[in-house]
């Protein structure tokens, strides 16, 4: 992963001319960024934790287990949001941990969070790393020191339950690895956030992650059937049905927990066969609202296609949704005006599916676009983020952000995202899609670009702030799948107000009564 952007080094696009063109002509870039530091020359704070402290977590884990140097701190920095690229483009390693810590087994985490509370050291579990809510950056103050709990080591498929269609991960395996892991058997989780290369089992369930095929497979909360928690009170073991009456259900308290209640070290996930088929196409709808109306049938009446989204007219007409077309002489849209929608097919009766799905998209005013515009979506599914790095060495900031809202409430959801928006930026490009729908509602995801001015972190800060008001006033939810973190913490409070936030302060005060795990990430302040 490239430290100070997203990826693999060696995936890295450069900007076609024509979105040079865009930049310039349109949204009137003139000026590249800055260049990135190298990553020896971020700057760091000196190592807080002392030796007694470092010698005493080396003896839980291992002395080659323990790394204070400088690449593995600055690669445990803060996530991977725009703001925390710029940070670290900057060269701003400020937020770093003094060390990064990788134990082995269940039994050496639990060890490490008494130890670790003894010593009022703060810790950040580290899945993949690939948080865009301020999830990895603890709040130091009052600390000995904060260490990153990397979960790397965590990598196993423990088991798999064929009858019941159950599978036992450890938390640190990364999604390829899952779905390598799975092949094996003939199946698959189907979780496809467009995180996948990196991010991890348990950073999907610690922050409640949706992926690009949720409306087939669901939601990763969905799928989680049991999971482990260590806490510095002991230990949670949750889920011995696959839907219980005893009482709420815990698993929930620790789904989106976001490693400041505990460290979530098995998972026990709902795993489907292997798809053998798998259809995708695009649609054209002649508006957003009749695009989303055709969507709010499907969802209500059925068949959901596995993947399902639908691109507003700006962003229909830059052709995100497709994104290795983009700035490839036109072909990077829908191949017209309207809305580009893409639904894909995959596993058992794709032909019905598809049959019955599409006469739906047909009566509600869709226009089919045949295979082209899915397959083009599927190429580049993962794609979107390498442009990101080229977009801001290029003195463009571009974010995404995204909600979630009940379908009559859907349209004054969206409009007030764009006008906080051109509020707080003047004239940004702002493009938006239905990344996923319910019988009840859908989430919109934004994605945001504009000129860079002197401070780009504070102008995007500034933004956000705006952003995530509007959505409260609006009566979205701050996040469908992102989750809270430090970023939209307050909005989080405001949302479940002062009994709710308490009852997560109540629930942290009995599981980490030193305060250690996370501090500052999503348990709003009392
Ligand atoms: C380019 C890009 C695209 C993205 N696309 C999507 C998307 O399509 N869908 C989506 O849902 N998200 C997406 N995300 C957000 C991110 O990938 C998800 O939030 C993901 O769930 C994080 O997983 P991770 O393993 O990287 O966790 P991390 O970023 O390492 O951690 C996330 C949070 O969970 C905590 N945590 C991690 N592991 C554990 C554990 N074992 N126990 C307890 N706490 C833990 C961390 O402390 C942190 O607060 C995207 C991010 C980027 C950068």
């Amino acid at each position: 992963m490239l430290w100070s952007g997203w990826g693999d080094p060696a995936k890295a696009r450069e900007l076609p001319e024509q979105i040079r063109d865009l930049l310039r002509d349109l949204l009137g870039v003139r000026a590249p960024g800055t260049p990135a530091a190298s990553l020896e020359s971020v700057s760091l704070p000196p190592v807080a934790l002392s030796g007694p402290r470092l010698d005493a977590l080396a003896e839980v884990v291992g002395a080659e287990h323990v790394l204070t140097g400088h690449e593995a701190r600055v690669r445990h920095t803060r996530g991977k949001s725009t703001p925390d690229l710029l940070r670290m483009r900057a060269g701003d390693g400020s937020d770093a941990p003094d060390a990064v810590v990788l134990p082995g087994s269940h039994d050496e985490v639990a060890e490490l969070l008494r130890l670790c509370s003894r010593e009022r050291i703060a810790v950040v579990p580290f899945g993949g790393g690939t948080s865009v809510v301020g999830g990895l950056a603890a709040a130091r103050a009052g600390f000995a020191g904060v260490i990153a709990l990397d979960l790397a080591r965590l990598d196993r498929l423990r088991s798999v339950d064929a009858e019941s269609m159950v599978a036992e991960f450890e938390p640190g395996v990364r999604a390829p690895d899952a779905e390598r892991l799975l092949a094996a058997h003939g199946l698959t989780l189907g979780h496809f956030p467009q995180s996948f290369e990196y991010a991890t089992l348990g950073g999907f369930a610690a922050a409640r992650s949706s992926g690009q095929a949720s409306a087939g497979y669901g939601r990763f909360d969905d799928m989680v059937v049991g999971l482990t928690l260590v806490t510095p009170s002991g230990t949670l073991a949750l889920g011995r049905a696959p839907k219980s009456a005893a009482g709420p259900d815990l698993r929930q308290l620790v789904l989106g927990s976001e490693g400041a209640f505990g460290v979530i070290t098995s998972l026990r996930l709902r795993v489907r066969r292997a798809p053998a088929e798998r259809r995708y196409e695009g649609w054209r709808f002649a508006s957003f609202a009749a695009g989303s109306a055709a969507m709010r049938a499907l969802a209500q009446e059925g068949p959901l296609p596995t993947v399902l989204r639908l691109s507003d007219e700006t962003e229909t007409m830059i052709g995100l949704a497709k994104p290795d077309a983009i700035g490839s002489g036109g072909s990077g849209g829908s191949g017209g005006s309207g809305c580009l929608l893409i639904a894909g097919y995959e596993g058992a009766r794709v032909g019905d599916r598809h049959a019955a799905a599409s006469a739906v998209l047909a009566r509600t005013g869709g226009e089919p676009l045949g295979p082209e515009p899915g397959q083009a979506w599927e190429h580049g599914r993962f794609s979107a983020p390498y442009l990101r790095d080229s977009l801001l060495a290029a003195g463009a900031t571009v974010e995404t952000l995204e909600t979630a809202g009940f379908w009559a409430n859907l349209p004054r959801l969206y409009d007030a995202v764009r006008l906080a928006l051109l509020g707080a930026l003047g004239s940004p490009l702002v493009m938006c899609h239905v990344s996923h729908v319910y019988e009840t509602g859908a989430s919109l995801y934004f994605t945001v670009v504009t000129p860079q001015d002197a401070d780009p972190v504070a102008q995007w800060e500034r933004a956000k702030e705006a952003v995530n008001a509007a959505i409260v006033e609006a009566g979205g939810t701050i996040s469908h799948h992102h989750g809270v973190g430090r970023d939209h913490r307050d909005a989080y409070a405001a949302e479940i107000g002062p009994v709710g936030a308490a009852v997560l302060r109540a629930v942290k005060a009995e599981l980490d009564p030193a305060g250690i795990l996370n501090p500052g990430v999503l348990v709003p302040e009392g």
